[in-house]
């Protein structure tokens, strides 16, 4: 079903009233391989026309969809989980070859996940229950909780199955029908989901998936009338933008945006574990994670231990052909990211940066010879208030700082404008609960990290983001609460 013919050269297309169709323009823009540096695909040059026709097929589907039983719903989505973990391999196959990313990472994580997302939702909408608040004597309120129409779901490209999923699942599981744009740097696997939502019988009209680029369609898709929320992950301006454009037309937004989160080690960590896990922490999918812990901040009686080990075992990290099942660290996902992270490179250099590994272009032979990689970094000896210390990088670079007290590095985690997670490893109980209580961020992850429950709010304070995704807090987010006062 999913498979095409090899050595062709894939046209994707968009997904619209439940048809696979060209768009409007009849344009196509290059989809690039970026372990190879090859054009391998082409996506549609998607414009406000395509966002049109989404949005009116997605409003003619919602009476229906938004009255089908929650049964019903839930249990086309559990088909749609089904039907992406038979298809597993090729899919992470796919995510690979689309993002950079090692092929053992969309295995193990990516795809698994974006059929965890949906399984999550459609089981959650079977125990979904409203509120009632009796006034004894008076009058009985009851809360009802319907979906809102058509939303739109607009998606970065580091995760790229994950986090489109992980919006349209809880939209379409309350009963909105979606219009969603994955990154048209990434829309391979997306393009797929359409695939996948064919094959499972989705009704026409209920997901449409428009292809293209983010000023272009993303925004048509934001300031559409009939467009009543949006749910957007990505950088921190593309969200101000947003929020721009969204604030006068009152709609609902829940923005999920750029981070720099502190991973801070206090001498009594269980140090082997810590090692392991801030290994995965700073250098997974080549650190282009939101949840990276790209300042690192050691308490000093361990700093040299800390930057000795760190060191010798990033060196050993295998960085290679992301489709190797050996690979570690692939490549970044494009060439404007990669120029991104080596001006940034170079940005800590001039900063005064001691560069204890990596900080050059990874040149590669063979078949990967002209795809984009970038060898993992690790800096050292920059001020906490420097710019390479307060901007998001997303790449594989990473700064080591030793501090001596609490509160310094309290200081040190807190001084950024963003707030979306932070790690904390100590043996002391005490201690872990009084630092994160005072750190500023969404999530706090204490002797662990990116151990998800997908219960719990998600989300970011200060310029990491707007509103809370997860749990109930999407279903939430993709409904509106009325409430219905009754006289006793
Ligand atoms: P961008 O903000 O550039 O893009 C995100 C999405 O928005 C893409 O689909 C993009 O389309 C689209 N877009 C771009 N401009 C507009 C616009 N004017 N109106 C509407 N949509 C638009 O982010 P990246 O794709 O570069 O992703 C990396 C960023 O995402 C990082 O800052 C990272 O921290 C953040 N992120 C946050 C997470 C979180 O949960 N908080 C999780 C993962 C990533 P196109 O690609 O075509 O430009």
């Amino acid at each position: 079903m999913l498979g095409k013919k090899k050595n062709e050269k894939k046209q994707y297309k968009n997904y619209i009233n439940g048809k696979l169709i060209e768009p409007e323009s009849g344009a196509y823009l290059d989809n690039y391989n970026p372990g190879t540096g090859e054009v391998y695909a082409y996506i549609p040059d998607s414009d406000e026309r395509d966002v049109a026709a989404a949005v009116k097929a997605a409003k003619l589907a919602y009476p229906e969809w938004s009255n089908t039983p929650a049964e019903t719903r839930s249990r086309l989505l559990l088909r749609i989980a089904d039907i992406i973990e038979q298809n597993l391999d090729m899919l992470a196959a796919a995510e690979s070859e689309d993002n950079g990313k090692p092929v053992s990472l969309a295995t193990s994580v990516d795809i698994p996940r974006a059929a965890a997302n949906f399984r999550f939702y459609a089981t959650a909408i079977m125990h979904q229950s409203s509120e009632s608040h009796f006034m004894p004597g008076m009058a009985i309120n009851y809360t009802l909780r319907r979906p809102l129409g058509v939303v739109a779901c607009i998606s970065p490209w580091n995760l790229p199955l994950y986090l489109f999923t992980w919006k349209i699942a809880p939209a379409l599981a309350a009963g909105n029908c979606v219009v969603a744009k994955p990154s048209e740097v990434t829309p391979r696997t997306a393009f797929m989901l359409s695939e996948i939502c064919e094959a499972a019988g989705m009704p026409a009209g209920v997901l449409n998936i428009v292809h293209g680029l983010g000023p272009k369609v993303g925004r048509a898709m934001v300031i559409h009338p009939e467009v009543k929320a949006i749910s957007f992950t990505g950088g921190t301006n593309t969200g101000r933008e947003i929020a721009k454009l969204a604030a006068p037309m009152f709609k609902k937004i829940s923005l999920e945006l750029g981070g720099k989160n502190p991973n801070i080690v206090f001498a009594d960590c269980d140090f082997p574990k810590m090692m392991a896990t801030t290994i995965k922490s700073s250098f997974s999918n080549q650190g282009q994670i939101c949840l990276a812990g790209s300042r690192i901040f050691v308490e000093r009686p361990i700093y040299e231990r800390f930057k000795t080990e760190f060191v010798a075992k990033t060196y050993l990290l295998k960085q290679g052909d992301p489709s190797s099942n050996d690979t570690q660290v692939g490549a970044v996902v494009s060439k404007a990211h990669f120029e991104k992270i080596m001006h940034y490179i170079n940005l800590a250099k001039q900063e005064g940066a001691e560069v204890l590994l990596g900080g050059n272009q990874k040149i590669m032979k063979g078949r990967c010879a002209n795809g984009w990689f970038v060898e993992p970094t690790i800096l050292a000896n920059l001020p906490y208030d420097c710019r390479t210390n307060q901007e998001e990088i997303f790449g594989p670079v990473v700064t080591i700082t030793p501090f001596d007290k609490e509160e310094e590095v309290l200081q040190y985690a807190n001084s950024t404008e963003f707030g979306l997670s932070a790690t904390v490893w100590t043996s002391n109980l005490n201690r872990a609960h009084r630092v994160a209580e005072k750190l500023e961020a969404g999530i706090v992850w204490v002797n662990c990290w990116l151990l998800r429950d997908l219960r719990t709010p998600f989300g970011g304070v200060k310029n990491s983001g707007l509103g809370r995704e997860g749990g109930w807090e999407a279903l939430r987010f993709f409904t509106e609460p009325k409430n219905v006062c009754i006289k006793t």
